[in-house]
This record gives C-alpha cells, sequence and structure tokens, in this order.
C-alpha cells in the first residue's frame, strides 16, 4: 500500500467520512492531526460523565455557575479565555481554589485561526499558559481550540507546551439565544456513561451574548442527570489524563 493510501485509510478510520484535512479540523473526534480527548474511557466511566464550560471567566455568569456547582457537589472543568482570565484573575482563582479544573482556551478566541500561522498559535497557546500558571500557581495541561477546530498548527502548538487536546461528545448548543429547558433537553436525556458536555459560562471577547440561559440550566442538568444515576466526574477521573502539568509554574 503506498503512503497515500495508508493516508487514505486512516483518514476514513478515523474519521467515517472522507472529509481530508478541513472536516478533521472541525469534527470534534477525529484524531487526524493528533490526539485528541473527546469522551472518557469505558473503564473509567461507568454511571459518569463530565462538565465543561468555555469561553469565561466573567462576571455575570462564572460565580453563578460556581455556586450552583457548590450547591449540588458538582465539579467541572473551565476553559477559560485569556483575554477573560485577565480581567478577571480572581474568578480562575476562585475555579481552581474550588476544586474546578482551569484549562486553557487561547488569549484571544480568534475565528480566523485556520488561516493563522504557526507563531501566532504558539504565542496564543504560550501567554495563556503563562497568566494562568500566574494566576493558580500550577501550569494547566488541558488545552480546548476555539470552536474544537484543530489544524496542524493548533496541534503542534498544544504539544509544544505540553497539553492535551480536550474536545466533547455532547454540545448544549447555547453559542446562539437558546432556554434553559432546551439546553436541558439536549443534555439530560441524550447523554451516556463517558459523555464530556460542553456548555458556556462566558462570552467571546468582543461578542455580545446573553450567557444566562447556560448558567440556569446547569442546575436542572446536573439534577436530571443524577436522576438517571450519572454523576459529574472530572476529565482526569474520566478520561486518566492530567490536568496539570507535574512541573511547579
Ligand atoms: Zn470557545
Amino acid at each position: 500500500m503506498t503512503f497515500m493510501n495508508h493516508l487514505a485509510v486512516s483518514v476514513i478510520s478515523a474519521c467515517a467520512v472522507v472529509g481530508g484535512a478541513a472536516y478533521a479540523s472541525v469534527a470534534p473526534r477525529c484524531s487526524l492531526w493528533g490526539r485528541v480527548v473527546y469522551r472518557g474511557v469505558p473503564a473509567r466511566s461507568a454511571g459518569a460523565y463530565a462538565l465543561t464550560f468555555d469561553d469565561g471567566p466573567t462576571e455575570e455568569s462564572t460565580p453563578r455557575v460556581l455556586d450552583t456547582l457548590a450547591r449540588l457537589g458538582a465539579k467541572a472543568t473551565f476553559f477559560v479565555i485569556g483575554a477573560n482570565a485577565r480581567r478577571h484573575p480572581g474568578i480562575v482563582r476562585r475555579i481552581h481554589e474550588e476544586g474546578h479544573v482551569v484549562g486553557n482556551h487561547t488569549m484571544d478566541h480568534s475565528h480566523f485561526g485556520m488561516m493563522r500561522a504557526q507563531w501566532y498559535w504558539d504565542r496564543q497557546v504560550r501567554e495563556t499558559d503563562e497568566l494562568l500558571a500566574s494566576i493558580i500557581g500550577v501550569k494547566p495541561a488541558l488545552f480546548r481550540p476555539p470552536m474544537g477546530v484543530r489544524t496542524w498548527h493548533v496541534t503542534i502548538a498544544a504539544r509544544r507546551f505540553g497539553y492535551t487536546i480536550v474536545t466533547w461528545s455532547r454540545r448544549a448548543m447555547d453559542g446562539l439565544p437558546t432556554t434553559p429547558e432546551r439546553i436541558a433537553g439536549r443534555l439530560v436525556a441524550p447523554t451516556t456513561a463517558g459523555d464530556i458536555l460542553i456548555l458556556h459560562d462566558g462570552v467571546e471577547p468582543n461578542v455580545r451574548r446573553d450567557p444566562s440561559a447556560s448558567v440556569a440550566a446547569v442546575g436542572p442538568v446536573v439534577e436530571g442527570l443524577r436522576a438517571r444515576g450519572l454523576e459529574p466526574k472530572s476529565l482526569e477521573e474520566l478520561t486518566g489524563v492530567r490536568p496539570y502539568a507535574a512541573v511547579p509554574a
């Protein structure tokens, strides 16, 4: 088999769709560009799922999400945008101190990342990495690219700074106007053991969006899944992937 045939077979088997590089970049499960964690390991996932929140922290939403998680005894991972973290370091510290995980979601959350060069991605990952480490005192090791889009450059940058890329297996679809009921409808009944859920506690820089539906949905989602025998566990418990680097920040 020629190299190109090998490559073609790999793309098909890894992604189940002949979409090539563009598909590999946007499909949350495709591992063509390298390893991606998108759901729990079956042996670790019995009766469990993982909660993740993107695009925070914000003053309006993140503290309310943390209050709800504390009331319910639930832990989550927050993939924060560096530009937002710089504005609200106290909230990032609170996330960490309350036993949740802080992950890297780039400095600027660019929508045009696919056009950007390697140096841009290196800087997006490194600057956020250094900022978060200076706030929480440990070096983050989980990276989620904006909108889950992974290119060769994104993958290289993540690897260069010691990150595992984490996407998701189930979406709240709360980046668009929605209601808590609709979010709960998308997440409670369909979720199965091992799922990684994505919601948004924050808003991208320079975007106007009201995340109050997401905030209000957290309680019903956790309680609804609890009634179905599913408990929120950390990404580490679910996947075995370490959330922070072993070396001090
Ligand atoms: Zn995002």
